[in-house]
């Protein structure tokens, strides 16, 4: 049983590493920022609240999030351990987090934290803006996401530093070296 949780700015590589991670240890990689995308493309109720979030660079409320989670780590496929990328993002979600686990017997193993300047981040993500065509990567909204990130979601690093539980990885380097260097913490 595997539960990691993958943290850092974002446009730090979070979720290509969380593909690359999740196929290597046959686990089920849950974005909470893809399933809150793909919300938003079949246009459901919970799509069109999340888009007025995202397209801020804000985040969803805790609760949305935390009922989201909490719904797909119930399912069959997570039974032998799960990724967690992009969140908890705020100190509330992962105090639930810790709650809902403990209720299912379950705990973290690693809290692995890409680090990434943020000039680099912010250079990314404007970069990924041409490529991917993502509505939240104009670069007032990416100043907020930013903002965003070191308000609410930066405390976390100390959070689970106090439980011992965070590794922190160089995200600078080829996205090999990055995986391998993940791959020795998770491993160790
Ligand atoms: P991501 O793809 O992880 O960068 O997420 C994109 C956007 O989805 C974020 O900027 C937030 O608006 C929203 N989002 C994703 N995960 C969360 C979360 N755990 N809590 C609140 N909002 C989230």
């Amino acid at each position: 049983m595997k539960i990691i949780v993958f943290m850092g700015p974002p446009g730090a590589g979070k979720g290509t590493q969380a593909k690359k991670i999740c196929e290597t240890l046959n686990i089920p990689q849950i974005s909470t920022g893809d399933i809150l995308r793909k919300a938003i493309q079949n246009g459901t109720e919970l799509g069109k609240l999340a888009k007025s979030y995202i397209d801020k660079g804000e985040l969803v409320p805790d609760s949305v999030v935390i009922g989201i989670v909490e719904e797909r780590i119930k399912q069959d496929d997570c039974k032998n351990g799960f990724l967690l990328d992009g969140f908890p993002r705020t100190i509330k979600q992962a105090e639930e987090l810790d709650k809902l686990l403990e209720s299912l017997n379950k705990k973290i193993n690693i809290v692995i934290n890409l680090d990434v300047p943020e000039e680099e981040i912010v250079k990314r993500l404007l970069n990924r803006a041409k490529i991917e065509n993502r509505t939240d990567d104009t670069e007032p909204v990416i100043r907020n996401r930013m903002k965003t990130y070191l308000k609410q979601t930066y405390p976390l690093i100390q959070y689970y530093e106090k439980k011992g539980l965070l590794k922190n990885i160089n995200g600078l380097g080829t996205i090999e070296e990055i995986t391998k260097s993940i791959m020795n913490v998770i491993q160790n």
